[in-house]
């Protein structure tokens, strides 16, 4: 019987390593209104209180809340964005816009709804005036020196807007991850070809380049290698030179064409070369001076399996998340069909997982074969079946990794 040399290692051992290897790309500068999607490589804190002065809340009047008189002479106007040098005194208000500073005098805004006005006087129906209504002070919002976004936080509207309200606005980021893509195997022929005969199409390349883009990468598409050493080899350097990682498709099983682990030996350090998991036993992963290099097994589902559980972890360490955030979030759901599972290695089985008033229910996506990638089409689950368990019944619970919107 002929053995790979590669120890069969349980996957989160195998995640583990992965880890161990992959570090945030060194953070560089960048403007804030361009860093839509990146994640901050540095805490934030504000260094301005916001509102910067005590400002109105509304359209109105400035007035002395305790003032008892009902009908007050109106002594001027402040709007927003200026200073009038108006100053609110006993029997007086000033006329007062959303987001104005308070005069002097004053320490609440009646709301215009609720006066009159006649004559340069104004009439005050509201009683009990609290004071300090309708009054936003200083750092309300923002205070001083606080921490507005801590670093690995990733970088959406409302974190380019605060960016923008405490004046930060060039600020440090990591980089997207540029992973480079290379599918090997001579029976593989461009999508838009018609096989002949002994080939089918390349889909890897595709689903693959697909995959990092969705999880925040950039795609480096190299190209397709035959099953020849230095064709391939020259593949690999070239994804190493250009890219910050290299996932190739195919070449890693047992077969007499499957080069890539002593190629990847050659250039560097093969951390593992086979795992227990189902689909991708035979994925590997190396590092070639310090660039990491992700093997896939080239069956479609393989791959694009053994992309989710190593690679896309890693692309996000990459990126700058944080390491709660690595991985896919976990939920429990009950089984809507029976599921059969070998109890020799961890299992990955792609299923439908819906919310029937609360309770997740997950189905399965028909024959879970490692080629057919239509059991990955319209899947949001990933169900976790583990090494040492065997088949599972409808109704049991099980973990599932959620890859999707979940409805
Ligand atoms: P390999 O891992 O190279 O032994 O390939 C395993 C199986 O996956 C074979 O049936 C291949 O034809 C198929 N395969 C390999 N690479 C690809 C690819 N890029 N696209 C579609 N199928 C592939
Ligand atoms: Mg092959």
């Amino acid at each position: 019987m002929v053995e790979s040399k590669y120890p069969l290692i349980p996957v989160e051992e195998a995640q583990r390593q992965v880890l161990a290897h992959v570090q945030p790309l060194q953070p560089v500068e960048m403007r804030f209104d361009a860093a839509l999607g990146f994640l901050l490589a540095e805490d934030v804190y504000a260094t301005d209180n916001m509102p910067p002065f005590a400002a109105s809340a509304k359209d109105g009047f400035a007035v002395i809340a305790s003032d008892p008189s009902r009908e007050r002479r109106l002594v001027g106007e402040q709007l927003a964005g200026t200073i009038e040098g108006l100053r609110v005194e006993p029997g007086t208000v000033v006329r007062i816009t959303t987001g104005a500073p308070i005069p002097p005098g004053a320490d609440a805004v009646v709301m215009v709804e609720q006066t009159e006005e006649r004559d340069g006087r104004v009439v005050i129906h509201q009683e009990d005036v609290e004071s300090g209504a309708d009054v936003r002070p200083p750092g309300q919002d923002i205070a001083d020196g606080q921490l507005v976004l801590g670093r690995g936080t990733r970088l959406g509207p409302a974190e380019i807007g605060l960016l923008a309200t405490v004046g930060q606005t060039n600020i440090s980021v990591h980089p997207k991850p540029k992973l480079a893509v290379i599918s090997t195997g001579d029976e593989l022929v461009e999508p838009d070809r018609a096989p002949g005969p002994g080939q089918i199409r390349d889909s890897n390349r595709y689903t693959l380049a697909a995959a990092v883009a969705e999880a925040g990468g950039t795609p480096l598409v190299i190209g397709l290698g035959r099953d020849v050493e230095s064709s391939l080899e020259e593949l690999i350097l070239r994804g190493l030179e250009q890219a910050d990682a290299v996932v190739t498709s195919g070449g890693v099983s047992m077969g007499d064409k499957d080069l890539v682990k002593p190629i990847l030996e050659r250039l560097g350090a093969v951390h593992f070369g086979r795992v227990y998991t189902k689909p991708g036993k035979p994925v590997t992963f190396a590092t070639v001076d310090g660039k990491p290099v992700f093997a896939m097994p080239g069956f479609p589902v393989s791959s694009l399996v053994s992309f989710e559980i190593f690679v896309r972890p890693a692309l996000r360490k990459m990126h700058g998340y944080l390491d709660e955030f690595l991985f896919r979030p976990e939920r429990e759901v009950v089984l809507a069909n029976d599921v059969y599972h070998s109890a020799a290695r961890t299992e990955f089985q792609r299923a439908v997982v819906t919310n029937r008033e609360g309770e997740l229910h997950a189905t399965t996506t028909g024959f879970q074969g490692s080629g057919r990638l239509l059991s990955m089409v319209g899947a949001n689950a990933l169900l976790r079946l583990p090494y040492g368990e065997g088949d599972f019944r409808e109704g049991d619970v099980v973990t599932a990794l959620v890859i999707g919107d979940i409805h």
